[in-house]
């Protein structure tokens, strides 16, 4: 327990650096990829375009990788927590991903408890529930194209969101690392989705947790308390 825990604060530690070192990557990668996209269009020879097209995608990733951490590196006096309508931002999100879901035919079936009102940051809930819809759609693409969202009251003044895939599933071995920061199956994944939802997720002092069975689907479960002291939450996330 005690190394799991040493663990932790070491990766929160580099988490930490890491969102202050991507703050400062972002001015210059911006202005890079600016003039790399001048001299592609300039460009007269194919070769030198096909190597600027190659490099303007391993901006973009830099890019994507950068951005998400920027969410982390945010102060701590831009989350602000309020009472809110958790099934309308929930309902507000399934919205938001619809260009997503409806291009790749991906069905959306949502039974949503009405009335549960929590205290919590609706930008940064918003961001998990982004986050693990995204991951839902990249697994389904391929099988079954369905993703069932849940919301429910729980036990004590807990609220839970379940988001229920069908698609590939996750193999026991890789369960295990899934909330460390760059693990990704994907060739455009940044692994970084899963460790931003379990950190907001921790500060507001909830839990999530993912089943899986590989070619059968995943389940992830998010359990929050509905009314928590606000004064509480002001680790850095
Ligand atoms: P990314 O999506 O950029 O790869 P994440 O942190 O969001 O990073 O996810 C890490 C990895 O966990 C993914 O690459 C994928 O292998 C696995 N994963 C997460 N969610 C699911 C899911 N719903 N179904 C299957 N695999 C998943
Ligand atoms: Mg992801």
């Amino acid at each position: 327990h005690e190394m799991k825990v040493r663990k932790m604060e070491k990766l929160s530690m580099v988490g930490e650096l890491a969102a202050g070192i991507a703050h400062e990557i972002r001015n210059p990668l911006t202005s890079i990829t600016g003039f790399a996209q001048i001299i592609k269009e300039n460009a007269n020879d194919a070769l030198t375009k096909e190597y600027l097209e190659i490099m303007l995608n391993e901006l973009d990733r830099i890019n994507k990788i950068v951005n998400e951490f920027m969410f982390l590196a945010k102060p701590n006096d831009t989350t602000e927590f309020k009472e809110t309508d958790i099934k309308e931002l929930i309902l507000h999100v399934i919205k938001l991903m619809e260009p997503q879901t409806n291009i790749n035919s991906i069905k959306v079936n949502a039974k949503l408890e009405s009335s549960i009102i929590a205290v919590c940051d609706p930008n940064q809930l918003k961001q998990v529930l982004i986050n693990l819809i995204q991951n839902a759609i990249e697994a389904t693409l391929e099988r079954n194209k369905n993703i069932n969202i849940v919301l429910k009251s729980g036990k004590e003044e807990n609220y839970i969101i379940q988001i229920v895939d069908n698609g590939s599933g996750i193999t026991e071995e890789r369960q295990k690392t899934l909330f460390e920061p760059f693990y990704t199956t994907k060739e455009k994944g940044t692994g970084l989705g899963l460790m931003i939802c379990r950190r907001i997720i921790e500060n507001h002092h909830g839990t999530i947790n993912v089943n899986s069975r590989t070619n059968h689907g995943t389940a992830v479960t998010v359990t929050l308390p509905t009314y928590c002291n606000a004064a509480k939450f002001t680790d850095k996330i």
